[in-house]
């Protein structure tokens, strides 16, 4: 930017469209769904200006019909990993360069696609691959990944803006340099917007990247790439690779100029990755950026002055919306005795009027979990409750996989605070509830405390203060996004910068500046104006 001080236009978040009956927006993303549903789409890798289509191939499936197939994907060899990585550090050379003002202009150009042209693609096949409801679609893969692209490039400038203060004579400025090397991304199944994102961010700011989308997000993935290439995102820049998760990560942390990680997923594997990076350590150039999102065992506390209607309301929305496959979903809740019943009643009523089915038929609220695994874990952990005595289950409880990886939303009352579906990530449409003694208010914030690893979100509801400012304070640590008299999902960029701490991860917030200033390494500039020419300080005499 050598000719002038640039404004971005202000962000401001994307407007989520209604899709109700006989609205265009619905027309167009019926018609999108339909067209990919009978498709055949065939995804190579995307390495540099190649695609490559190795042969090695999987198909794609849709989970709510899992024996239709819509395409295929090419699974990378270590030859294209290696490929990828030296792409990355060659694109690097021009990108690393380029004005900030060029990479701003291609990321909001992207967002435009998205809102736009791309908007009900996009939808669709977030329908299609990971069976989100259009609604669900629609803020995940139009609206938030709208707002990371739009919001990210105002950030970007405000990093930038950060100058430090300069005095006589001298001159003192600081220049935000990507990373040097290059930036591996790995992201979920559960969300479009963080698939491009964890990719694009670290772009934005400079870097180049290998990025590894889930297999079961892989037929939106392709379309995140269709809108990076018509915005202009130049070849080298993001690489996509598929296939073997460990073979891929094994190759690019033996690389010496691997330089940092943006990971989503889940914590088991998050933690492999880092111990990895721990024994490369002495093999790389630079100290590598690890920023990792992962697990979350998000809670649901009400207090007896709560209105038992909208903690119902919050945990049949919190804990069922995507089917539970939210980081942030709402998986364990304690009611005091006096609500219990009334606010369970609700929760049955609601769950009873969900409908259950295809994304395409737009009425379903419910559709299916991602894969056979999920699937089969989320009925080990019902059928467990079936059998347990310490367990009920008071609504759903069933399943059926035969055409879809279906499973009825479920809650399991336990007389057991500790049971295991109070403590462990199921990440799928199962609520454990526990019914506290309202006069144990105090204990049963320590419980909330001490009962999972995880810190991602929560929620309190209370319509008294001072029990709101007593939870406020004993759950300081418990989550990164805290929510009070709301459900504990539906983060939006800009507003709730996203992120949890303890096995929930690095906490780097998604969605906002902090984020991006993990892919910048700065450089001091201290310029002096006029130089001294002798040594001596006057105290010498
Ligand atoms: P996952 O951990 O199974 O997969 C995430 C990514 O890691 C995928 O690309 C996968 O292929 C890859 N992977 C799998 N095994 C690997 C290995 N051994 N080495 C390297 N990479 C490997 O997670 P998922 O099922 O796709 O997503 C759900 C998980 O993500 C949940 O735990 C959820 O809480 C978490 N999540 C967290 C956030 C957040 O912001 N905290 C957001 C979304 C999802």
């Amino acid at each position: 930017m050598g000719k002038g001080f640039f404004n971005v236009p202000e962000p401001v978040n994307e407007p989520v469209k209604s899709y109700a009956p006989g609205s265009p927006e619905r027309e167009a993303v019926a018609k999108q769904y339909k067209s990919y549903y009978n498709s055949s789409v065939d995804v190579p890798l995307y390495i540099g200006s190649e695609e490559i289509k190795t042969g090695n191939t999987k198909n794609m499936s849709l989970p709510h019909d899992h024996k239709h197939v819509v395409g295929t994907y090419h699974l990378a060899e270590k030859q294209h990993v290696d490929k990828a990585i030296s792409t990355a550090l060659e694109a690097r050379k021009k990108w690393a360069q380029t004005p900030w003002e060029q990479r701003a202009a291609i990321f909001l150009r992207a967002a435009d696609l998205i809102a736009g042209p791309y908007r009900a693609k996009i939808n669709a096949a977030t329908m299609v691959a990971q069976s989100k409801t259009i609604h669900q679609a629609e803020i995940d893969a139009a609206c938030e990944l709208i707002d990371f692209l739009r919001f990210n490039v105002k950030f970007m400038t405000d990093i930038y803006a950060e100058q430090p203060v300069s005095s006589n004579g001298i001159w003192n400025r600081v220049e935000y340099r990507p990373l040097e090397g290059f930036i591996y991304a790995i992201t979920p199944f559960n969300f479009t917007a963080i698939a491009a994102n964890l990719p694009a961010s670290a772009a934005l700011m400079g870097n180049t990247v290998v990025w590894k989308p889930s297999d079961h997000q892989i037929f939106s993935a392709k379309v995140i790439v269709d809108v990076f290439k018509e915005a202009g995102v130049p070849d080298g820049v993001i690489n996509v690779v598929y296939g073997d998760p460990i073979m891929i990560t094994d190759t690019v942390l033996a690389s010496p100029d691997f330089s940092g990680i943006h990971f989503t997923g889940s914590t088991f594997i998050f933690k492999e990755i880092w111990k990895k990076i721990g024994e490369n350590i002495h093999n790389y150039k630079t100290y590598p950026k690890i920023v990792g999102e992962t697990g979350g065992k998000d809670f649901i506390v009400a207090h007896p002055s709560a209105n038992p209607k909208q903690v119902a309301t919050g945990i049949s929305r919190g804990a069922f919306e995507f089917q539970g496959q939210k980081c942030s979903a709402a998986s364990r809740v304690y009611l005091p005795k006096s609500l219990a019943e009334e606010t369970l009643n609700h929760v049955k009523e609601d769950v009873a009027s969900f409908k259950m089915g295809s994304p395409e038929d737009m009425s379903n609220f419910i559709t299916a979990v991602i894969h056979e695994g999920s699937f089969d874990k989320l009925a080990k952990y019902i059928d467990q409750a079936k059998a347990d005595s310490d367990a009920e289950i008071i609504a759903g409880g069933n399943y059926d996989k035969s055409k879809g990886y279906f499973i009825e939303p479920t809650v399991i009352l336990t007389t057991n605070p500790k049971y295991t579906t109070m403590e462990t990530e199921l990440f799928g449409p199962v609520v454990t509830v526990y019914v506290y003694d309202d006069k144990d208010w105090s204990n049963t914030l320590k419980l909330v405390d001490e009962t999972s690893e995880y810190a991602l979100t929560g929620a309190v509801f209370s319509n008294c203060r001072y029990a709101l400012e007593e939870a406020i304070k004993a759950l300081e640590n418990c989550a990164g996004n805290f929510y009070v008299n709301d459900k504990p999902t539906g983060a939006v960029v800009g507003q709730q910068p996203f992120g949890g701490a303890r096995a929930s991860g690095t906490n780097d917030k998604a969605g906002s500046a902090q984020n991006l200033l993990r892919w910048v390494s700065p450089r001091l500039i201290k310029e002096t104006f006029v130089s001294p020419e002798d040594y001596r300080y006057p105290f010498l005499g």
